[in-house]
């Protein structure tokens, strides 16, 4: 079997792998590289989610790439435009014929006499396993599993006579058209689906355990639409990117400092767009402060006015059982359906399921600590695009891969072959997501950790990072440079 050798091998073709291609050819155009992505197509979750209405809830000026300007007209996009952007972008920078497709990276394996990672990729088409080399492994392979959504078990799903779906997989041949439709969920899906799903059926009732902040947020963008007639969109895309920025990071920084006030202004916001009477404390008020978990935004209130029409509603009530002709909640009531989506959520799975060795020791990811968000203690020459949760994916994962490339530039300006972080002297750790959302609960336990400071601290805030990760220096206290054949000191905290 020969084992191809590249400077950087990059795992996953979805955002922030072809993001991280396309840093590449820019800023180290010199490095040779490939992506192994395990599916067939390019766009990752925006080639992977079918359901109706699918689209972002970030606006795409920053879900965008700081490099190539959003130009659609809708802020808020459908997933189809997201993943037709996302394959342009690769054709334009000449990335797509550096894809491997159905390649699932397995495991990879460092060396440090020869500073480099033996990578097993399996192809679930031939049944084979390709083995390549790389220097530096970046995984982008997204946070959760793709094979299987979370669908928790319903007593008395068998007996159930109609069609039980999750969104992540999507069947082709369901038409909803007429049919009375219950969405359990409260997430960004849930809230997407309904409006979605309400346009063609009988009735869809989004039938949720506890309910989240919803938001209305204008699909189009005044400024982008203004600044577009007068500038070349290269120009008029950075203003805007800003612009969503900075509001982002102020709404946050409310929620955080003046969450009452927050809540209060949500809710008030929530029933100015509902009929008179409607029971919005019961309803969209969550028992959590706004950003404990993710804000669901909906693009010009089209859950609401789902709701105003009578064609959508909301029931905040439990599953006693599914019954053959549809679910008996725990207050007695029965919601009579035709189709159930399980709208309840992912698995997380940190990078892409692979499992690590260095110099022969097993990884224990949970045993890491993050180092500025995308490297891991006592691994080298390895980094991992984890997006925001406050803010847009793309914001970081930009940030991560334009480090990347100033880490290998300076490699290479040094003389040195590896970079490997190392762990903090001391504080407290925490989940590397902090958010308490039970999709995050059921798996924090497996994920690397933070520290209690930088550089091992995530502040999720863009602005913060910028300086740090573009601006700031290389060579801090958190990481050591070294040339190959220095051996791995052990670098986890007992
Ligand atoms: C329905 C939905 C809506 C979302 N909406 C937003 C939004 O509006 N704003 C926002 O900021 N975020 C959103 N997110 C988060 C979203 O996942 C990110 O925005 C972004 O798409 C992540 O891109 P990624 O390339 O990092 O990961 P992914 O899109 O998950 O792509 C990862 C790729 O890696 C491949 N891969 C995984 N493991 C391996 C392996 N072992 N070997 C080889 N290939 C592998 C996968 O097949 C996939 O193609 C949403 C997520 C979901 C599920």
């Amino acid at each position: 079997m020969a084992t191809d050798h590249v400077d950087v091998l990059i795992v996953g073709a979805g955002l922030s792998g072809i993001g991280a291609a396309c840093h590449l050819r820019r800023d180290c155009p010199e490095k040779t590289y490939a992506v192994l992505e395990a599916r067939d197509a390019i766009g990752g979750t925006w080639d992977l989610f079918r359901y109706p209405g699918v689209r972002s809830d970030s606006d795409m000026f920053t879900l965008g790439y700081s490099f190539a300007p959003w130009t659609d007209p809708k802020a808020i996009a459908d997933g189809d435009a997201i993943r037709d952007y996302v394959r342009r972008t690769a054709r334009e920078y000449g990335v797509t014929d550096h894809i491997r497709f159905r390649h699932r990276v397995v495991r990879a394996e460092w060396d440090s006499e020869r500073a480099r990672w033996t990578v097993h990729a399996h192809r679930d088409d031939t049944a084979e396993t390709v083995e390549l080399t790389c220097s530096f492994l970046f995984a982008c392979s997204g946070y959760y599993r793709y094979d299987a959504g979370y669908a928790p078990q319903f007593a008395g799903a068998q007996r159930y006579a109609g069609r039980i779906v999750h969104p992540q997989h999507w069947p082709e041949d369901l038409d909803h058209t007429g049919k009375r439709v219950v969405v359990i969920g409260s997430g960004a899906t849930a809230v997407t689906l309904v409006p979605a799903m309400a346009e063609r059926a009988a009735h869809v009732t989004m039938l949720q355990r506890s309910p989240t902040y919803v938001m209305a947020l204008p699909s189009r963008d005044v400024l982008a639409d203004a600044l577009r007639r007068w500038l070349p969109a290269k120009a008029a895309y950075p203003v805007v990117r800003w612009k969503n920025v900075l509001l982002a990071t102020a709404n946050f920084q409310l929620s955080r400092r003046a969450p009452a006030l927050v809540k209060r202004l949500l809710l008030r916001a929530a029933r100015s767009r509902l009929p008179a009477g409607y029971d919005v404390d019961r309803h969209f008020s969550p028992r959590y402060d706004p950003w404990d978990q993710r804000l669901c935004v909906v693009p010009d209130g089209d859950l609401f006015a789902a709701l105003r029409t009578g064609r959508a509603s909301v029931v905040t009530d439990t599953v006693d059982t599914f019954t053959e002709r549809g679910i008996r909640l725990s207050s007695g009531a029965e919601l009579t359906a035709d189709v159930v989506v399980t709208a309840t959520g992912l698995n997380l799975l940190a990078l892409g399921g692979m499992t690590l060795a260095v110099d022969g020791a097993e990884v224990d990811l949970a045993g890491t600590v993050a180092y500025k968000g995308m490297m891991l203690t006592g691994v080298p020459n390895l980094a991992m695009t984890i997006g925001y949760t406050n803010a847009s994916w793309t914001l970081k994962a930009d940030l991560v891969a334009g480090y990347v490339c100033r880490l290998l530039r300076h490699l290479d300006r040094t003389g040195q072959q590896v970079v490997t972080p190392l762990p903090p002297p001391d504080g407290e750790l925490s989940p590397i997501i902090d958010l308490t959302a039970g999709y995050v609960l059921r798996s924090v336990d497996t994920l690397p950790k933070q520290g209690a400071r930088a550089p091992w601290r995530l502040h999720q805030n863009y602005p913060r990072d910028v300086l740090l990760m573009r601006h700031g220096r290389l060579t801090d206290s958190g990481v050591r440079f070294s040339h190959a054949g220095t051996p791995q000191r052990r670098t986890v905290r007992a």
